[in-house]
This record gives C-alpha cells, structure tokens and sequence, in this order.
C-alpha cells in the first residue's frame, strides 16, 4: 500500500467520515477569498483581515509542509430547540451536542500520532474549524464535496452537515483529486430562504447579514434593519441547510456528540442568559453555545423576546436596561419597544434613554423611542 492510502485508511479506522489529500498549496478559492474581503463581506471578523496572507498560503502556515490531509467528521442531527416562555428558540444543530472542538482535535492528534509511528516526515499541524486554511476549498481540492450556492461544502450522504478538520503535513502525499460527483444544479433553495438575503449570488455570502454571524461571532449590536429577521434563532442558523435537498438523508448522527448538561433540560435556559451575573464558562460546559461569551448570549435572548413576545419576559427585559453591557441595554430596549408597548414601558425607556452614557446605545435607543 502507498504512503497516501495508508494516511487514509488510518484516518478511516479512526472514525472519520470523509478524507482526503490535498496540495499544500493555495487553494482556487484564494483569490475569490480576496475579493469578499475586499467587499468587507467579513464584517467584524477583522482577523481574517490581519491573517489573509497566511489564509490564502498553507506554506505560510506550515513552512516546509507539503500536503494537507482533510477530514470531515458527520453531525447531523435533529433540529435543536431549547424552551422558553415564548416557546422554542433555536440553536444550530451541531450546537446541540458537545463542542466538537475537543473530540475532533483529539481525533487529529491521534492520527499524527499514528502517521509519526509509521514513519511519516515531520513536522505536522492540525487545524479544526477553518483557522487559518481556506479549508472548504481545499477539501474540495481533495473530493470531500462540492462548493456549493449556500457557501458550503455539500458532501455525499452527509450534505453539508459535517465539520471539517486538516493535517498539514510534511510528508508529500499524491492528491486524492476532486471535486466530489454532485452540483446545485438549477436549484436556488438556500438563496430564496435564507432570512436576511445574505446569500448575495450563488456561493457568495455577505457574513455582515448571517445570522450564524450575527449571533455566533459579530460583538456588539445587531444591525437594526436585520432584527426582525433573526426569528426564533438565537445562536446561528440552518435554514440554508435544512432547505439542501443534498443533506435531506443524511444519518442521525446525535450519539456522536452526546449532549451537555446545560442542554439536558434547556427550561429558562435562554431566559438565563438576560441575568448580569450569567456566567457561560461554568453553565454552559462542554457546549459550543459558550462563543458569544455573556453580552452575546444576552443580546440575543433580548432580541429573541422582541421577535417572540412572553409576558414573563418584560421583567427580565426591563432589568436588562440597567444591564452593565450597553450592547445588552439597547437590545433590550428595541425588544421592548416593538413587543411591550404601553406607558409603563415607555417611561422606562426613556428614563433609561436618560441616563445612557454610551453614544452608540442612547442614538439606538432614540431610535426606537421614534418608532415606538
Ligand atoms: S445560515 Fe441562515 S442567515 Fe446565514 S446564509 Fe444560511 S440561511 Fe442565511
Ligand atoms: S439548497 Fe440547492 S442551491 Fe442551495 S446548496 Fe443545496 S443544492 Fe445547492
């Protein structure tokens, strides 16, 4: 067996679903890459600004590497709801079992390991969740899938619902070849449902309107005009791929990822995020849903209960007013406004509009004092 096929099989014995050998060598999307940058497409996400050189460049990641394996590992699940007062909030599915970070870094190691007890040359880097690697094109590069119109990654049986993971090597490999048999084809699902139109053309998405991003990775407040589109989604979104006629038979693949305890009974999970001494690290554990850290968790149960109004929320809602975050005070703000009018209401707005200090916050919260 030669040294490619080998790399393989050991990765396949060690669970993973789809794998591959690429080039270490940029990848066709680099230049693509550029030019969304170049649109501010990113948004806040001004690290793939400060990292662009190395993104478009594995040689700049791994100096000396010579070849990339990747592999994609399957989530798919059922879709994840957490209960609230107002009733089901979303979250995206992989987000409903433990932060695959660790399982499928450690999955990685093991397979360097077992790539350095054969022999493999040295020096070797593992990267999990895109990092500084153009990774859907490079797994493309290696057949894992197809780019597809939602600017993902569609693979065979799992559509796009797996997460991808690479070994940069030193060792050189022979390229496994792609892209994977498939194409979108005439169908345009994703681009007609998405929520906020942030699938600008075919394989183009403007981050700057996802609400993945929005919720996940964008800090501080969400663009006023998007709001209301957000729905019952408060932490990312996969209208895109529940919509992919490509992942409609993929496996339940829940057991994998188990669940975290914080998810095990969600009851006023959501609802707990409003409270200032919400602390994600010790509640939410294990769980991807950590990311946005407390001031985004909060912003987005704010919004979630203007978008779903419950009566039991307009409490916590008006205590978020004096919230120590302004990005949490104004979203509060907005949600009472469009779903708790009244005079009571009113007057709390205004008297926090009063004392607001931050200048960003108090024009929002004008704003939504016009409008309400
Ligand atoms: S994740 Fe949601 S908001 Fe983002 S592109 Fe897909 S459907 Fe649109
Ligand atoms: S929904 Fe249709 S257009 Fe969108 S990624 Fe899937 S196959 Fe392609």
């Amino acid at each position: 067996m030669n040294r490619r096929d080998l790399a393989l099989e050991i990765a396949t014995e060690l669970g993973f679903d789809l794998v591959g050998v690429a080039p270490l060598t940029p990848p066709p999307a680099a230049s693509r890459f550029e030019e969304w940058l170049g649109k501010g497409h990113h948004g806040s996400m001004a690290y793939l600004e400060a990292f662009r050189e190395r993104i478009v460049d594995p040689q700049k990641v791994l100096s000396g590497g010579r070849s990339l394996l990747v592999v994609g590992l399957g989530h798919s699940r059922p879709q994840v709801d957490l209960e609230t007062q107002a009733g089901p909030a979303r979250v995206a599915r992989y987000a409903g079992g433990r932060d695959y970070h660790n399982l499928l870094g450690k999955r990685l190691k093991k397979l360097a390991r077992r790539l350095e007890a054969e022999g493999f040359a040295g020096p070797w880097r593992q990267i999990v969740d895109a990092g500084p690697l153009l990774e859907r094109s490079h797994a493309q590069v290696a057949g894992l899938g197809f780019e597809s119109k939602a600017a993902n990654l569609l693979a065979p049986t799992l559509g796009p619902w797996f997460f991808l993971g690479e070994l940069l090597l030193g060792e050189e490999l022979e390229p496994t070849g792609g892209p994977a048999p498939g194409s979108c084809g005439t169908c345009r699902a994703c681009i007609d449902a998405c929520p906020t139109e942030a699938l600008l053309e075919p394989g183009v998405l403007d981050a700057r309107r996802c609400i993945s991003y929005l919720t996940i990775e964008h800090r501080g407040p969400v663009d006023p005009d998007l709001r209301s589109d957000l729905g019952p989604w408060v932490f990312g979104c996969d209208v895109c791929s529940e919509v992919c006629p490509h992942g409609a038979h993929a496996p339940d693949l829940s057991e994998r990822f188990g669940k975290p305890s914080a998810l095990a009974d969600s009851t006023g999970l959501v609802e707990s995020w409003l409270a200032p001494e919400y602390n994600p690290k010790a509640e939410l554990r294990g769980s991807p849903l950590q990311r946005p850290r407390r001031e985004g968790l909060a912003r987005n149960a704010a919004l979630f209960y203007g978008n779903q109004p419950a009566d039991a929320a307009q409490p916590l809602l008006e205590r978020a007013l004096e919230d120590g975050s302004p990005v949490v005070r104004e979203a509060a703000a907005w949600a009472l406004c469009r779903s708790y009018a009244g005079a009571g209401t009113r007057l709390l707005v205004e008297r926090a509009h009063a004392r607001e200090t931050d200048p960003e916050a108090r024009a929002a919260l004008e704003r939504d004092l016009a409008g309400s």
